[in-house]
């Protein structure tokens, strides 16, 4: 083998363990010495499975030697958001309340991925119970961005798109429900995916908004994001919001590319709102579609203003509701107290960072008595617009486009005394998951620092396949190969 295994994409590593070039123990080892390279400065893991890791990499080698076909993750290193239970494995999402947590079974997602032949590295940061944009919200530290690590990698899901940037996995999962898997990605260069609303089982996820979460994968490729996607995908009968349904099929049409395919610029997210750089270089992206065969056109969508508010409405309602089960009795840890009120109060006191404080008690409030119709059911009620506003959109177009980001990755330290600041960073994510369709984001080229940009593709829910589809045409024309200095540095 030349090169780092640690830079291979999950196919080539695919490839080269069933040809015998790599054995899935010296994969893990690469992988290992890129986390033992760049952790100290990167913090993307929160907890690494060495013997769990072990044996499944033993595992895959003793199949392949066998001549069995294992599939296409056997032996391969994947990191998991810390908010996904591991059996046996300390469970945080990231907060101090959960610190020592292990939960007593895998999440669907992390069986499925087991049984696939996976290797699991370990557990990665994110903001605590996955509030936030930035990583900056973890109890326990932030995680810096491999291109430039005096800036954030994004969030929530930052520890896992971290780690994929870097090599110290070869792909991860995170959770997406504001755009914490397409935001991270887009500022930290690599593909992140958010699937179709109960398209994947949610079934051992620390629940944040029950109504927005979707798991979702991240990986250095298109190609690599469609793998895991097949592998986590389909009806999980523990999560009673899993779709029945056959899931949509995304490998035949992955290399169609952009001929024909009507693409729709959301002019509400396109514009002004965006860094000059970012939208530089999504003009290009879109110039480029439209050489290729695309039919270009800009699609306005006229609630979308509103769907931040919507968000910031819903997401806190249901937050408060799911985090209720935090009390000090069945999770984590317990604060003394006289009484068992007092108990509670001291724990979640304690247990709950200032953002998920805040995030509880605007929940709470929006659903009190006297206040519910006027927040909690007008903002729902934007929600329906926004729906039909998409609906009405996909009756023209095939996709939707838009930045994933309006800015590229900002200082460690720049927002975190501003929630507002904060909170704008998803507003191009936001609205699909109010919706529930998929989105992806994928890199498309760099600003003047040399930080990464992501270009975003919407599609109707169940709508996998022409994302796909697109989301590969943009990668084949963008031809983004840049790596991250940290990746790269020879101080590694
Ligand atoms: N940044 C958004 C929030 O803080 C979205 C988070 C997410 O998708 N989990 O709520």
């Amino acid at each position: 083998m030349s090169g780092d295994p640690a830079d291979l994409t999950i196919a080539e590593a695919a490839a080269a363990l069933r040809s015998g070039a790599l054995s899935a123990a010296d994969l893990l080892a690469a992988v290992r010495r890129r986390a033992g390279a760049t952790e100290a400065q990167l913090h993307a893991y929160l907890t690494l499975d060495v013997e769990g890791a072990e044996r499944a990499a033993e595992a895959a080698d003793a199949a392949l030697s066998r001549g069995e076909d294992p599939g296409p993750l056997a032996g391969i290193p994947l990191a998991i958001k810390d908010n996904m239970c591991t059996r046996g494995i300390e469970t945080t999402s990231g907060s101090r309340l959960l610190a020592g947590y292990r939960p007593p079974y895998d999440a669907t997602v992390v069986g499925r991925l087991r049984a696939a032949g996976a290797v699991i590295v370990g557990k990665t940061n994110l903001d605590e119970f996955a509030m936030g944009s930035s990583t900056e919200n973890s109890a326990y530290g932030p995680t810096r961005n491999p291109w430039d690590p005096d800036r954030v990698p994004g969030g929530s899901s930052g520890g896992s798109a971290a780690a994929v940037a870097v090599g110290s996995a070869l792909g991860a999962l995170g959770s997406d429900t504001g755009g914490s898997i397409r935001q991270p990605a887009a500022l930290c260069g690599i593909v992140g995916l958010k699937p179709t609303y109960g398209l994947v089982s949610r079934y051992g996820l620390v629940a944040f908004a029950s109504s927005l979460d979707q798991i979702g994968p991240f990986a250095r490729t298109v190609e690599d994001a469609a793998t895991l996607f097949e592998a986590i995908c389909g009806h999980d009968p523990s999560d009673a919001t899993s779709y029945r349904g056959v899931p949509p099929v995304v490998r035949p049409t992955l290399e169609a590319g952009p001929e024909g395919l009507r693409v729709g610029v959301i002019a509400e997210l396109a514009g002004e709102g965006n860094e000059p750089a970012v939208l530089a270089a999504f003009g290009r992206t879109l110039e480029a579609l439209e050489v290729a065969g695309a039919e270009v056109r800009e699609v306005s969508l006229p609630s979308i203003p509103y769907a931040l508010d919507a968000y910031y409405l819903i997401a806190p309602a249901e937050c408060s509701a799911n985090l209720a089960r935090f009390d000090g009795v069945r999770y984590g840890r317990r604060l003394p107290g006289d009484t068992v009120e007092q108990m509670m109060a001291a724990t979640r006191r304690d247990g709950f960072g200032p953002e998920v404080t805040r995030r509880i008690l605007l929940g709470t409030y929006a659903l009190s008595a006297g206040y519910y119709e006027a927040f909690y059911g007008r903002a729902q009620q934007v929600r329906t617009l926004v729906i039909e506003d998409f609906a009405r959109a996909y009756g023209r177009v095939d996709v939707l486009v838009c930045p994933t980001s309006p800015t590229t990755a900002f200082a460690i330290g720049e927002r975190t005394e501003d929630p507002l600041a904060m909170y704008l960073a998803d507003v191009c994510t936001i609205p699909s998951n109010l919706v529930g369709g998929p989105g992806i984001s994928l890199p498309v080229g760099r600003d003047g620092a040399g930080l990464p940009i992501g270009f975003q593709v919407l599609a109707p829910p169940l709508g996998e396949a022409v994302l796909l589809r697109a989301a590969r045409a943009v990668e084949v024309l963008a031809g983004f190969a840049a790596r991250p200095a940290l990746a790269t540095s020879e101080a590694r």
